[in-house]
Order: C-alpha cells, then structure tokens, then sequence
C-alpha cells in the first residue's frame, strides 16, 4: 500500500512557537514557517509523504474571518484533490475548538482533516509540538478517520470538534471532550477508534457563509447589572449568554436579554454540563434558545453560521442546538 499523501496548512501558534532558549518561559507563537513544519514532519520519518501551505503565521488569538476563509478553501480544495488523502492543520490552542467546531459545520464529511496544536513552543524542553504532529499525521493517514467530521489532536487523544474544549491553561494535556471524551487513543505506531465513522458520506451541515455576523459572548457573575447588555450589543445580531450554572444571569439581564430583539443562546460558564431548555429560565416565554452541550465559544459559532445561512426562527435554531 502506498504511503498517504497528506497536506499540511500552517496557521502558526505554539506548534510553530519559539522562545529563543529551551528555558524561556515568555515566547512568541507562529515563528516557525510551514516550510520548516514541513522538513519536520519529513524528519519523522513516518511513513507518509507531505506537501505543505502557509494560510497564517499567528498565535490563534489573532485568527479570524480573513484565516478561516482561506483555509476553507484550501481544506475544499485538498477535499477534492485526488493526490491528497488527508489534511492537517497546524493552529494554536487558544482557539481550536472555534476553527475545528467552524469547519466541522461546513466541511463535508470526507477525507480526514486534523486539527493539531502544542503548549510548549518548538524549542522548549519537553515540547509537545512533534510528539502532536506525529499522531496528527498517524490520525490523517488512516482511512478509518474519515466520516468522522474535522478532528483534534492532542497529546495522544483525538477528540471530535463537536466535543474538544482546552481546559487548561498550561501542560500538555491540556484538552478534554465533552459531553464525549476521546474518541480514539493515538501514537505515531498506533491507533485504536472507540467506535465507528457516525457521519459517513454526509454532505456539509451549513454551506459556508460569505460572512459572520457580529455575536458577542456576555460572561454572568454575581451582582452583573443589565446595563451591560446594552453595551455588549450594540450592533449585534445575536448574543451568547455565557451564564451562570444551568445558563442562568440576574433577573434584570434576563430581561434586558428578552427585550433586546436578537437571537439569545444562553450556554454555561461552568465548564461541564448541558444547558436544557426552561428549567430556571423560561426560555419559551422569553424567546431563548438552549445551547444544550455546547460551551459558550461552539455556541457563538453555531449561532453565527445560523444567522449567515438566514435561520432566525427560535424553534428552527433550537433544533440545531439539539443535533450533534
Ligand atoms: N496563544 C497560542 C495560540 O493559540 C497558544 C497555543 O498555541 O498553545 O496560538
């Protein structure tokens, strides 16, 4: 059997990071060109053969509409391209699960394409960076990874878009799945599925919209104050409420949620648990739509792409909410 053909995007983050020393703790993400990436990932000497595009050079704090477009389309056209089996995209963790969950919605389910990050930089003693794009590259090369919508590599887990979160700050576990945790366990010499392909041959839940409506994320706290709604607003299409416990907020920004005539997704600051549908909240009286197991930054996505693919019926959105 022929070795995959796999292509490598670049976006930077730590993966692609330096800080000058193996000691440094301060560096700077996206330092490191796809032109590098790529000798590295030849230097494995795994078996599978790479070609490689630069889409960005940034920490993924930075990324935005201007990254994504890009790398849509280059991920459509490696989708299509019959000397490419699989994809990797190379991105910082901060903001993974966004670029994985946004790609996940409006990517047919076809070849593999893996998303893979680092928390320490290439030069750091201990990083993470190869050990990732080993098991990247074991996770893109297999036929079995398809139809299973876009992927997270990280240490030796591979999560699915729907279900990655980081959920630490620093060390290199730093990722975990939920409400589903890892759906495989990977080494560069191994891999092992915990069940099978859920999405094979279907076409793309959401065609990619031509761009995305302002959604800001309002972060609930004790003694919040309503005031704030408006101000977080102003100009919005919709509003992520990131709320407290079961998605809940202060009455008076419930109210000022309800009266603000856009789409309301209430989710959870609590970084495990769904948010169901008129348990403290009535959400059928106030209009609001459930983000059920999506945190806040998936729910933003998703409410984005609704809004751009010109779904605003509350109902309609929820049934969205609920799918996986
Ligand atoms: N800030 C970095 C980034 O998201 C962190 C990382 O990659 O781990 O690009």
């Amino acid at each position: 059997m022929q070795p995959p053909r796999l292509r490598i995007l670049a976006t930077g983050g730590t993966i692609a990071g330096s800080a000058g020393s193996a000691l440094e703790r301060g560096y700077r993400p996206g330092q490191i060109g796809a032109a590098d990436l790529l000798a590295a990932a030849k230097g494995l000497g795994l078996s599978a053969t790479f070609e490689g595009r630069e889409i960005a050079a940034i920490g993924s704090q930075d990324i935005g509409w201007r990254e994504w477009d890009a790398l849509h389309r280059e991920i459509e056209a490696a989708l299509t391209d019959e000397g490419v089996d699989g994809v990797i995209v190379t991105h910082g963790t901060d903001t993974a699960e966004e670029t994985a969950f946004l790609l996940d919605l409006t990517l047919s389910a076809g070849k593999p394409v893996v998303l893979v990050g680092a928390m320490r930089p290439a030069d750091a003693v201990g990083s993470d960076g190869m050990r990732n794009l080993a098991n990247a590259v074991r996770v893109a090369g297999d036929p079995a990874a398809a139809g299973r919508g876009v992927l997270v590599v990280m240490s030796d887990q591979v999560f699915a878009a729907i279900d990655v979160r980081k959920a630490a700050t620093g060390g290199a576990e730093a990722f975990r799945g939920f409400p589903r945790g890892p759906i495989a366990n990977v080494t560069p010499t191994s891999l092992d599925w915990f069940g099978p392909a859920e999405r094979t041959g279907r076409p793309a839940r959401f065609a990619w919209p031509a761009a995305l409506p302002k959604v800001p994320i309002l972060y609930a706290y004790a003694g919040m104050d309503k005031g704030e709604v408006a101000c977080m607003l102003s100009g919005a299409q919709g509003s992520v409420l990131a709320g407290l416990g079961q998605g809940n907020a202060p009455a008076s920004v419930i109210e000022a949620l309800a009266a603000s005539g856009v789409p309301v997704v209430r989710s959870s600051r609590v970084d495990q648990g769904s948010v169901d549908r008129n348990l403290e909240v009535d959400d059928d009286a106030l209009g609001f739509i459930a983000a059920r197991g999506l945190g806040p930054a998936k729910a933003r996505i998703l409410l984005q792409v609704l809004l751009a693919s010109g779904i605003s019926d509350p109902a309609a959105m929820q049934a969205e909410f609920d799918r996986r």
